[in-house]
Parts: C-alpha cells; structure tokens; sequence
C-alpha cells in the first residue's frame, strides 16, 4: 500500500535558521497521527511543507505517492508549475488554528465556494454537498449564517466542513481548538473524532494531550526541528523513552 505520507529527511530553513532538521516519517492510509510539542518546535512549518505552502530545503516528501512541495532535485533545481501546485495542495486540506472563512459569505457560501471554483462543480451539486456536510458536523440549520452570527466553534465546524468539501486524501489540522474558549474546544474534537472513526487520513498537531490519546493511533513529540520520539500514542503518554518527551509531559501535568 501507498503511504499516505512519506518523509525523508525532510529539511526547511528560513534564511540561515534551519526550522526542520532531518524529519523522517510514514503515516499510512486511515491512520491518524498526532504532533505534540512546545512551540516554535516546526510543527506548523511541518504542516504548511506538507501543503504545498512552504518549499522544502532537502529531502523526499511524498504524500499518496506524489512528490508535494518545491526542492532542488539532487542538485537540479525541480520547479512545479502552478497548475502542478495547486493539485498538489488539493491533496491536503487543511485546517488552521483561526479558522479563516470569508466574512462576507455564509456557511454555506464557505464551504461550496471551493468546488465551485477550483473544481468546476456547478452550484447545485456543491450546494447538496455542502450541505451534507453541515449536517455531518452538526450545522443542520446554520446555512445561512454568516461568520459573526456563528460562535468560535461553530465557526471552526465550517471549516472543517470547507476542507472535506474538497475532498483531499489527507486533513491536516493546526491547533484547531487553541483560538477557542475552553467550553467550545469539545464540539471541535468531538467532530474531528467523528471524521477519524469514519476512516479518514489526519494529522493533527494538537495541545490537548488527552484528546491526542484517545483518538491518534501513533503521536510524535516534536522540539526544535526534529521528531523526537513517535509510538502508539498509549505508548508514548503512558511510557516515553526519550527524557526529552517525559520532561515535556511532565511540564504540563
Ligand atoms: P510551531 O508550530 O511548532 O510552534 P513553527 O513551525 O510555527 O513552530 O515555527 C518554527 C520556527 O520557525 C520558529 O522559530 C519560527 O519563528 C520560525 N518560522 C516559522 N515561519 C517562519 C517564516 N515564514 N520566516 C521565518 N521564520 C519562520
Ligand atoms: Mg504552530
């Protein structure tokens, strides 16, 4: 089977500050795979190169198969073109910490606008789609709200809802409840647990360590570049190896 995501010695730097430092990683189809980590460590840096929204210094980074990202190609200069890149970054959906929809449509508008546009689906069939996946995270009856009439979560619930609209092989998920009030973070994770029962591919970089237990199947600690440890999440909370990740957990017990 494919990887869904294969990385080797992934490398990305920003001007003389290399920010990902050798990452080597495989997530396989239907797997949901934490990062956890303090921050400034790369994990969004990690995200953004598995989006195509950041080039990668050095390294193989495959996701399904395909080559993502720009890189110089043993020593050869690979650029993509634009249509390259585009179909590459439909390949991940991504979901950020701020949940960035467009203030002057609705929910609704949100969510179909990108199968409208990038793939050429006529209004109607993205409607029924969208709509569809309102209800899926709870938003039955919210089509035509715009962003400020929506609380923080359900805001966020529409832009879960906008990435699947555009069917990716991969969501990616940044921080998704760290803009949140604390009582909203649980309709998020709930709805994020329903979308890993159903099988999808997730990578989801997360602060909430109890949620990352229960429903990851491998977690990764992430510091200063590198992966430090990656186990079956029960393995790494409830047995690290690495003093590194113990003296992470431990800091925030
Ligand atoms: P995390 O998501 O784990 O908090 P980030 O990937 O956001 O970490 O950042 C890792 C490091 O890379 C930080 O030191 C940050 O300042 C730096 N960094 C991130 N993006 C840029 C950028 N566009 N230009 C320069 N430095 C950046
Ligand atoms: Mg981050």
């Amino acid at each position: 089977m494919t990887p869904a995501i294969l990385a080797r010695d992934v490398r990305k730097s920003f001007g003389p500050v290399e920010v990902l430092r050798g990452i080597s990683l495989q997530v396989e189809p239907g797997e949901v795979f934490g990062i956890i980590g303090p921050s400034g460590g790369g994990k969004s840096t990690f995200l953004r190169c598995l989006n195509s929204l950041e080039r990668i210094n050095d390294g193989d980074l495959y996701v399904n198969g395909e080559f993502v990202g720009y890189r110089l190609d043993k020593g050869s200069l690979r650029q993509l073109n634009d249509r390259e890149l585009s179909a590459q970054r439909m390949r991940t959906g991504m979901v950020f910490q701020r949940f960035n929809l467009f203030g002057h449509m609705t929910a609704l508008e949100n969510v179909c606008c990108g199968p409208v546009v990038v793939k050429g689906l006529s209004r109607e069939q993205a409607q029924k789609i969208g709509r569809e996946l309102l209800n899926q995270v709870g938003l039955k009856g919210f089509y035509d709200r715009y962003p400020v009439q929506l609380s923080g979560g359900q805001q966020q619930r529409v832009a879960i809802a906008r990435a699947i609209a555009m069917a990716p092989d991969i969501l990616l998920f940044d921080e998704p409840t760290s803009a949140l009030d604390p009582e909203l973070v649980d309709e998020v994770l709930e709805t994020i647990k329903t979308l890993a029962r159903q099988g999808r591919t997730m990578v989801v970089v997360t602060h909430e360590l109890a949620f990352a237990r229960d429903v990851c199947d491998r977690v990764a600690f992430m510091e200063q570049g590198q992966l430090v440890e990656c186990a079956p999440a029960s393995e790494l909370f409830g047995a690290p190896r690495m003093q590194r990740t113990r003296d992470f957990l431990q800091r925030l017990n």
